[in-house]
């Protein structure tokens, strides 16, 4: 009970790989995931006679190895968990995301956009890998993390070459791990069939930005609403690294409950409407003042921006009744019996989605201030203070958890990370928190509570 397919991806192509890494045996089938829509379970029973790579496939299927192992087929573009480029590439890893550890196989199964993927032949050849034989290379260096065993690529490579030989393929040099996009010899093999080669319709390359449940709500992928979330993704990357990835983290959250919401509501035209007015349009307008203020300081956009805020969040759509809902998320109490029955019938997808930390500071708690605000406004008229949205702000970005991005902690010796978190990065992000510099300091605090290692950097670049 061990291989899921994750339903963000491809998975019908997913499916049929697996089946012809089986040998065709007839043993795959697919279980729904009681309480998880995102994903089903791929099962594997044995077939008597059946193939080695087929004993392998079961293997995998049949032990609990502690952690699930999940697998997304891609049409090329980013991996959504882990923000890189897989196009014309395949990647297997361990996903340390807060709240479970979960093994992840991603690999793109448009061969590279048409262009095909390649690997070389003992001649230093160029010789194809179709998508199944791509997926069972990443299942061996699985194998081989799962059983704690080294993971060395030749002995992967070798592993690659008994489902090669199953189906007439060339054999790959098992010391020549390189490979890429391009054309090469199949040596007359089989190749597995129609999902061995690039899905009809093309390819994401690069583009996949994982807008789902505003995809569903706006009613299409090239809405305003997702340029706009698009732009300003760009913008922010093209200020700092650290906010960037940042926002990479939060997609990989995001992309595992909101293709199970985008399901639910894509059919229902009310239903559609109703996250439009309550979430979309509200949350893309906080995206907006947060970016203005950033960006440009409290000027006449950041002004505009808080008045578009305002009017995103109109009385009617109920202020006071979202408050409580959103309350009732953050404190895992039962929804308010007047939230409507779609409301209420997403209930579990909102409250897994609401414990994911990136995805609750991305997503909730911007909500919740937002739609406070617009209560607070509404109640202004009978004496109450109003919020004050640009200070909401300032303490949702000093929120922003930072400490839950791989790599970017700094070394005991002040050295940054591996993965090159610098001074410069850290001064590119301070730079963000001009509009309110105690902000900042609020988030230095809590990096600092964090990462002790971390006082002087954070001293140095103004955090602390
Ligand atoms: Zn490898």
């Amino acid at each position: 009970m061990t291989i899921f397919l994750d339903l963000a991806g491809q998975t019908a192509t997913a499916f049929n790989n697996f089946d012809v890494v089986s040998g065709q045996s007839g043993g795959v089938g697919l279980l729904d995931v009681v309480g998880d829509a995102t994903m089903k379970q791929l099962t594997y029973d044995d077939v008597s006679g059946q193939l080695p790579t087929a004993d392998r496939l079961s293997a995998l299927a049949n032990t609990d190895f502690g952690a699930p192992i999940i697998v997304t087929a891609l049409n090329g573009g980013n991996d959504p968990y882990k923000g890189n480029d897989i196009t014309g590439n395949a990647q297997a890893y361990t996903d340390h995301s807060p709240g479970h550890l979960v093994i992840r196989i991603v690999y793109d199964v448009s061969q590279c956009c048409g262009k095909g993927i390649v690997a070389r032949n003992n001649n230093g050849d160029n010789i194809t890998v179709p998508n199944p034989v791509l997926l069972y290379h990443e299942m061996a260096h699985v194998f081989l993390e799962v059983n704690h065993q080294p993971d060395v690529e030749s002995s992967v490579i070798g592993d690659e070459n008994v489902l090669r030989a199953q189906l007439g393929q060339c054999l790959r040099n098992v010391n020549d791990h390189e490979g890429g996009c391009g054309d090469g010899s199949d040596c007359g093999g089989n190749d597995g069939g129609p999902d061995s080669g690039p899905p009809p319709g093309g390819c994401a390359a690069g583009t996949t930005t994982v807008c789902f449940v505003v995809s569903a709500a706006t009613g299409s992928a090239q809405s305003d609403e997702v340029h706009a979330l698009r732009q300003l993704r760009a913008r922010v990357a093209a200020r700092s690294v650290l906010a960037a990835r940042l926002i990479d983290v939060v997609y990989a959250e995001y992309a595992q409950f909101s293709p199970a919401i985008a399901n639910r509501i894509e059919g229902d035209v009310l239903a559609r409407r109703a996250v439009l007015l309550a979430v979309v349009r509200p949350l893309l307008a906080w995206y907006s003042l947060a970016g203005a203020l950033a960006f440009d300081g409290r000027g006449e956009a950041s002004r505009r921006a808080a008045r578009a805020l305002a009017a995103a969040c109109p009385r009617y759509v109920g202020s006071a009744l979202l408050v409580e809902m959103l309350d009732a998320l953050a404190t895992g109490r039962a929804l308010p019996a007047a939230a409507s029955p779609l409301l209420r019938g997403l209930g579990p997808e909102l409250r897994t989605a609401s414990s994911l930390r990136c995805a609750r500071w991305a997503v909730f708690d911007p909500l919740a201030r937002a739609w406070r605000a617009a209560a607070g406004g509404a109640n202004a008229a009978h004496g109450a203070h109003p919020v004050d949205v640009v200070e909401e702000v300032a303490q949702w970005l000093a929120q922003a958890p930072l400490e839950l991005v791989p790599c970017i902690a700094p070394r005991n010796d002040g050295v940054a990370s591996r993965a090159g978190a610098s001074d410069e990065d850290w001064l590119a992000l301070a730079s963000l928190f001009g509009f309110q510099p105690s902000a900042l300091r609020t988030l230095g605090t809590r990096l600092a509570a964090a990462w002790p290692q971390a006082d002087a950097m954070l001293a140095r670049c103004g955090y602390l």
